[in-house]
C-alpha cells in the first residue's frame, strides 16, 4: 500500500484533496498522510471498539484480558473522552463479560475520539510544519506494528 501511495500520489492534482477509502490502523494514517494523503474513512475503530480492542496512546488493548479485570485505570489516563473520564478497565471488562451493550458504546465512543484527536494533532503538525517530529513520536508512543 505505501508503494503504491508513492508511485500514485505525486500523479494526482495538487489542488483537490487526496482520500484513501478503508484505512486504517493509526499507523496506517501516519504513513499515508506521509505520503500525500488528506482523508480517510475506515470501520476500524468502531468494529475494534465493538470486539474490546482499544486504541490507546502507549499501543493498543484488548479490554477482554483477564489482567483488566481488577484494573481501576481509564482505557487511556492520557484521553479525555467521557468513557475514559467516568469509567475503569475493570468496569468495562465486566460489561463486555456481562454482554452489556454499553461496554461496545463505550469503547467506540473512545476509539473515536481517540482517531479524531489523532487527526487534529496530525493538522496543527502539518500547520506547524512538524509533522515528521510527531510522526515519529507517536510511533514510538504506540509501539504498534501496523497490526
Ligand atoms: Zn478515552
Amino acid at each position: 500500500m505505501y508503494q503504491v501511495l508513492e508511485d500514485v500520489v505525486p500523479y494526482l492534482p495538487q489542488n483537490k484533496p487526496t482520500y484513501l477509502m478503508g484505512v486504517g490502523t493509526p499507523e496506517n494514517i501516519l504513513e499515508a498522510v506521509d505520503r500525500g494523503v488528506d482523508f480517510f474513512d475506515c470501520v476500524l475503530p468502531s468494529r475494534n471498539g465493538r470486539h474490546a480492542h482499544v486504541y490507546t496512546s502507549a499501543g493498543k488493548l484488548n479490554l477482554m484480558n483477564a489482567k483488566h479485570k481488577t484494573d481501576d485505570s481509564p482505557i487511556d489516563p492520557k484521553c479525555d473522552c467521557p468513557a475514559c473520564r467516568r469509567y475503569s478497565r475493570a468496569y468495562i471488562h465486566h460489561l463486555f463479560k456481562a454482554k452489556e451493550m454499553l461496554a461496545m458504546r463505550l469503547c467506540v465512543l473512545h476509539n473515536l475520539h481517540f482517531y479524531n484527536t489523532m487527526m487534529e494533532e496530525i493538522r496543527l503538525a502539518l500547520d506547524e510544519d512538524r509533522f515528521p517530529e510527531y510522526k515519529k513520536q507517536k510511533l514510538e508512543d504506540f509501539k504498534i506494528s501496523g497490526k
